[in-house]
């Protein structure tokens, strides 16, 4: 559905955004002929990112760039680069882009931590959980986690591709509620304003029609894998989660300022019943790992939407290793629920029955206060 704009969207869009994931795009950083940091705008975006912070917002990076920024260093000239080239330019430019992040945020007193993901890391369900714990960590720490593919060793049939959906799929893991796109562009609209200058643009998106889809056309700018078409896949994946995505005029200086001052965008609205890739996955796993056993004072705190915490655990069989699937049974012996582990079978039986504040104590580390936190859990239908 298309929309005029909304009160959401016209009210400051960002006052209740808690966790907020925001997407930089190659050609808003790297200057297309030098090849050089933008670094005045850079700074201008450290700005805006401190000034959400003291407004107690979390914020988290996902950067492009290293690859403009890398080729340049290595000489490496020519239209087309061939994958090992590419590769090559990432490891040198995403130093200089993690430096540079470093600077833009240090003068505001902001910690920077980089993080490198491939898809594994977000579709394989251990190292899901641990990417999202140490992003989790380094968030409640104060610090601003840069997030890029780690272009150096992808390759070209294992790769996000494109920093849009690569952003979406952090957006999902850490449970952000709002995801904003940079753009060379102030929004979608409903044909291609480069070649048509009445093009209409849309200020809000309610769901992701067909019709929507189809104003994506081809798109595809100067050095950047980015374009409509991905930029829509990622409003996909983000809304499903239950996120809001906007696509935001990237190139002017203090872009979330000005949007929060009213700048023109495109808003998607989040789907109000997200039930997630994540969560469907677990739902529909067919293999579960193990089960545990619950009280029934655990039982009924799990059907009220809380975690699943070790003190309430009576047993545990199977085998399985922290992250993976296990079936969680009720105080009479019927599966409740399903969700993901935090510890391993082992662990979980040290630890069952026991408050979560003895759990250092009976390991020797400190995991999580929970067996299965309830972003992991799916309550059986
Ligand atoms: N990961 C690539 C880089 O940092 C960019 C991918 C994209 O442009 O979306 O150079």
């Amino acid at each position: 559905m298309v929309a005029a704009l909304s009160a959401m969207a016209a009210a400051s869009p960002l006052k209740d955004a808690k966790r907020i994931v925001v997407k930089i795009g190659s050609a808003l950083l790297v200057h297309q002929e030098s090849g050089r940091i933008r670094r005045e705008w850079l700074a201008a975006l450290g700005d805006d990112v401190a000034n959400l912070r003291r407004r107690g917002k979390e914020v988290l990076i996902v950067s492009s760039g290293a690859i403009a920024v890398g080729r340049r260093h290595l000489g490496l000239v020519g239209p087309e680069l061939k994958l090992e080239e590419k590769q090559a330019a990432a490891a040198t430019g995403q130093i200089r882009l993690a430096h540079a992040y470093e600077e833009a945020l240090a003068r505001h007193d902001i910690t920077v931590a980089q993080i490198l993901l491939s898809p594994e890391d977000t579709e394989q369900r251990r190292r899901h959980l641990n990417a999202r714990a140490t992003i989790a960590t380094l968030l409640s720490l104060g610090a601003v986690p840069v997030v890029n593919e780690n272009d150096t060793v992808a390759t070209a049939e294992i790769r996000f591709g494109d920093n849009d959906r690569l952003g979406a799929r952090v957006a999902q893991m850490i449970s952000a509620d709002t995801l904003l796109l940079l753009s060379d562009v102030d929004g979608l609209y409903e044909s291609d304003p480069r070649t048509d200058p009445n093009a209409r643009h849309i200020a809000l998106v309610e769901r992701m029609t067909p019709e929507i889809e189809a104003m994506a056309g081809t798109a595809g700018t100067g050095y950047a894998s980015g374009g409509m078409v991905t930029k829509l896949a990622a409003a996909r994946i983000a809304t499903t989660a239950g996120c809001r995505m906007a696509i935001v005029a990237g190139i002017p200086m203090h872009p979330l300022a000005a949007m929060e001052a009213g700048a023109r965008c495109t808003w998607f609205q989040a789907s109000d019943t997200p039930r997630g890739a994540r969560k469907n996955w677990i739902a529909s796993a067919i293999n579960p790992a193990g089960t545990v056993h619950l009280d029934a004072g655990a039982e009924r705190a799990l059907t009220q939407g809380r975690s699943l915490l070790p003190a309430g655990v009576t047993e545990v069989t199977g085998r399985f290793k922290r992250g993976d699937l296990v079936t969680v049974h009720g105080a009479n012996g019927q599966e409740i629920a399903r969700g993901l582990a935090a510890y391993g079978s082992e662990d979980a039986a040290l630890i069952q029955g026991h408050k979560s504040r003895e759990i250092e104590a009976i390991l020797g580390y400190r995991g999580r206060d929970e067996l299965i936190h309830r972003d992991d859990l799916v309550l059986t239908d």
